[in-house]
């Protein structure tokens, strides 16, 4: 089962995505959170990552797209994965289809988890992740039990730079321009799902089993 997260930054993609990889044993393939660990870790990609990052850009296709490409290639993946924050862009998605088409394989999902931009600036201000292991969190709709504390590993919790609100705006401005067309496109591939990502996060998560099949 091969799935893509679609969605504004702070829908929902990266809590559903993690969901889906649990109940249905694949893989969970977060570009962010494989920009951030090279970014703690220091390397050139990190470095580079970041200073699009910091600015609510986008880090260009050619740095992403091998990357992807090599990961879904990996042995874990032979039955699928759940991709979050990527495709961003069309050159992207063609390169993720193409990569796939000469393995003799596609795309099964795309699921669009939409909420309107009003809502999101709430859900990114009130985002918490761990400095230690990347959980996300929220101070309103998925608190930790010990406030500050992550509590999967018990290291303490920030708010990432760019869920600041002047980059978010920044951020849902380059959803809209480069990566909601993706829903045009995967509509015309025919994959396309909607959920309603407003709805309490095991709703969502209810409508996605739906898609995907119990
Ligand atoms: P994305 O991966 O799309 O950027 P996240 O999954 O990190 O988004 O969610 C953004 C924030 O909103 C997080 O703090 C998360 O806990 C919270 N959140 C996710 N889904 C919901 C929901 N259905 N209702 C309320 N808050 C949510
Ligand atoms: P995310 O954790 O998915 O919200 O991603 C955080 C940031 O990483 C984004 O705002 C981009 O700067 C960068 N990023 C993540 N995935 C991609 C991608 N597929 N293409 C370009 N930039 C990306």
């Amino acid at each position: 089962m091969k799935v893509i997260m679609l969605g504004a930054p702070g829908a929902g993609k990266g809590t559903q995505a993690k969901k889906i990889a649990a109940k249905y044993h694949v893989p969970h393939i977060s570009t962010g959170d494989i920009f951030r660990a090279n970014i703690k870790n220091g390397t050139e990609l990190g470095k580079k990552a970041k200073t699009y990052m910091d600015q609510g850009l986008l880090v260009p296709d050619e740095l992403v797209v091998d990357l992807v490409v090599d990961r879904v290639n990996q042995e874990d993946c032979v039955d699928g994965y759940v991709l979050d924050g990527f495709p961003r862009t069309i050159p992207q998605a063609e390169a993720l289809d193409k990569a796939l088409a000469a393995l003799g394989q596609k795309v099964d999902y795309a699921i669009n988890v939409e909420v309107p931009d009003e809502n999101i600036v709430t859900r990114m201000g009130g985002r918490r992740a761990c400095v230690g292991c990347g959980a996300t969190y929220h101070l309103e709709y998925a608190p930790t039990k010990k406030e500050g504390i992550c509590d999967a590993c018990g290291r303490e919790l920030i708010l990432r730079d760019d869920d600041k609100p002047e980059t978010v705006t920044k951020r849902l401005n380059v959803y809209h321009e480069q990566t909601q067309p993706l829903i045009d496109y995967y509509t015309q591939a025919g994959i396309l799902k909607e959920v309603d990502g407003t709805v309490d996060i095991e709703e969502v998560f209810r409508a996605i089993t739906v898609i995907l099949g119990e």
